[in-house]
């Protein structure tokens, strides 16, 4: 057990001057399913843990609103995952909550740190003596030449192939969604395909936060394009467990044919994906099992694999083309 000092911040300005007071090795600290998991394992080691759960400005959400989604970032999964008219109108989102962890850690776990949970690399979690860059810089990268089935297709560099595991970001990606953050310099916003980075030559910097910036909220555009929406994720098992593939759609139909379309995928990248070159494949044309493949099959296009995942190539491209069909029979019963 390494020793740490508990600090229960009040507002978020206090939560801010906390962190900043106790330097870069301190962490904000959620629900706690992601930080105390990795403190346990000892690959997280706080020195100082700023408790943000007091902060009642955080914890309200807001899906009534004619010009944008607010999410409180402490707002807890299945809080927001049982609303009404998220589910009817921005059911990916929704979906992308229930399909995550179990009850128990949704009850728990906030969307702010969700956002911010770390990868699921065995060579991560696992400590000593495997390598890994994210965790220990320039030490070299155990996945490389090990058991890298579950692995990064997109995204990867030499030094770093771990997937980010997040459901929620994939979701979020294809409605645009902002990050408001408060720092010692005050609030900023970043739009949430921006927040995480890929790893390149510095695996250890996930995020484009500083360590003393807290997430206040998300923030999405309202957009006719939720309501056939969908989020379907491929696992190992039935539930509880984190994506082999996902994908994220909402689409917008003109009879047969398709008006507008975001896709993203999950589970397969070092970041949560918005997969372009997928939607302009469908965009203008009709939505058929045909054209619902092509666009997974763009989706990866160019993704390099290894013996161990390349599987997954196959399996993401079937997850986007299902996923579509599912979102088309949505917007067609509407
Ligand atoms: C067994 C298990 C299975 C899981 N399965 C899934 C799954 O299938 N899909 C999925 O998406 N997730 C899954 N998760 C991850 C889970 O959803 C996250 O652990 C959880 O959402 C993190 O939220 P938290 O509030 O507990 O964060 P914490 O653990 O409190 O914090 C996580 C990180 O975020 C930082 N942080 C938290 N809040 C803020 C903030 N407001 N501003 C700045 N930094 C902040 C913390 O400092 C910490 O570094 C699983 C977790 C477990 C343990």
């Amino acid at each position: 057990m390494h020793p740490f000092t508990y600090v229960k911040a009040t507002s978020a300005a206090e939560a801010v001057r906390a962190i900043t007071a106790a330097g870069s090795g301190a962490r904000f600290l959620a629900g706690g399913t992601t930080l105390y998991d990795l403190m346990k394992l000892n690959v997280e080691t706080p020195s100082v843990v700023v408790d943000i759960n007091s902060l009642a400005e955080l914890s309200n959400f807001d899906t009534s609103g004619s010009e944008e989604l607010i999410f409180g970032a402490l707002c807890r999964m299945s809080d927001v995952a049982a609303d009404a008219r998220l589910m009817r109108d921005y059911p990916a989102l929704s979906e992308s909550l229930l399909a995550a962890a179990s009850q128990q850690l949704r009850n728990m776990a906030s969307l702010g740190g969700n956002l911010l949970q770390r990868t699921r690399c065995a060579y991560f979690r696992g400590g000593e003596p495997f390598a890994c860059n994210k965790r220990k810089p320039g030490s070299g990268c155990s996945a490389r030449e090990g058991i890298n089935r579950g692995h990064a297709l997109l995204g990867a560099s030499e030094d770093c192939m771990a997937v980010y595991p997040g459901d929620w970001a994939t979701a979020l990606a294809v409605f645009d969604a902002m990050v408001d953050v408060l720092g010692p310099k005050g609030q900023r916003t970043i739009p949430l395909q921006q927040l995480h980075r890929e790893p390149g030559a510095a695996a250890n910097i996930e995020t484009n936060l500083d360590y003393n910036e807290l997430i206040l909220r998300i923030r999405a555009p309202v957009t006719p394009l939720g309501r056939a929406s969908t989020y379907f994720k491929i696992r190992d098992r039935e539930s509880f467990a984190f994506a082999l593939a996902s994908a994220a759609v909402a689409l917008q139909m003109d009879g047969d044919i398709v008006r507008d379309v975001r896709i993203a995928i999950g589970g397969v990248a070092t970041r949560p994906w918005r997969a372009r070159g997928a939607e302009q494949a469908l965009l203008g044309r009709p939505l058929t099992e045909r054209t619902a493949r092509a666009s997974g099959d763009a989706a990866l296009q160019g993704a390099p694999a290894t013996v161990d995942n390349r599987f997954r190539i196959e399996l993401c491209a079937r997850t986007v083309a299902e996923t579509l069909m599912i979102a088309k029979r949505r917007a067609l019963a509407r």
